[in-house]
This record gives C-alpha cells, structure tokens and sequence, in this order.
C-alpha cells in the first residue's frame, strides 16, 4: 500500500496577510518588507509571482476603506490589490503636505 507523503512546509517565511475582500471578490492583502512580487497561490499551489505595481484606478469601495489618496499595488497577473507594509518607513521627501 501506497502511504500518501505530506511534505508540510514548515519554514518560516514572511508572509503578506490578507486583510480584506472587496465586494466583488478581489482580495487585499499587505506587503511584507519588500515584497516586489505577488505569493498568491493557485488550486494547484503554484506560486503567481506577478509584479506588483502602484495602482491608481480602484473604485469607491477601496476609497472609502483607504482613502482617496491610498497606496495601493496591485498584481499585474492576478488582480490582488496590496496595500504598503506599515512598518515600512515610507521613502522621505517624496510627501510635502
Ligand atoms: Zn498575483
């Protein structure tokens, strides 16, 4: 008899935590220090590793969440928005209010 073999991955990695659900199924997530490339996964476990970049376009329901002038990033391949890690100083001078 064949005994199924689970590798449990077990090895500590800096995950980016999913923080929320937009109404029509986008995920939010947040970066981990960083991060440059999206961890989501797929049914079969393959890793998206698409590029995350500055997204202006979200709609009404991330405004009213974050704010009119959030940062957020989003993965070229799968969609899923990210917000900036908090404990990540942000780059100085590029904000004058
Ligand atoms: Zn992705």
């Amino acid at each position: 008899m064949a005994t199924p073999k689970y590798a449990e991955a077990k090895r500590e990695i800096v995950e980016s935590k999913q923080v929320a659900t937009l109404t029509d199924g986008t995920k939010v997530k947040e970066r981990a220090p960083r991060m440059r490339a999206c961890n989501e996964k797929d049914e079969k476990g393959k890793l998206c590793a698409g590029h995350l970049k500055r997204w202006y376009f979200f709609g009404d329901e991330v405004k009213k969440q974050y704010g009119e002038q959030a940062e957020i990033y989003r993965c070229e391949k799968c969609k899923t928005l990210y917000l900036p890690n908090p404990d990540e100083a942000p780059r100085t001078g590029t904000l004058a209010w």
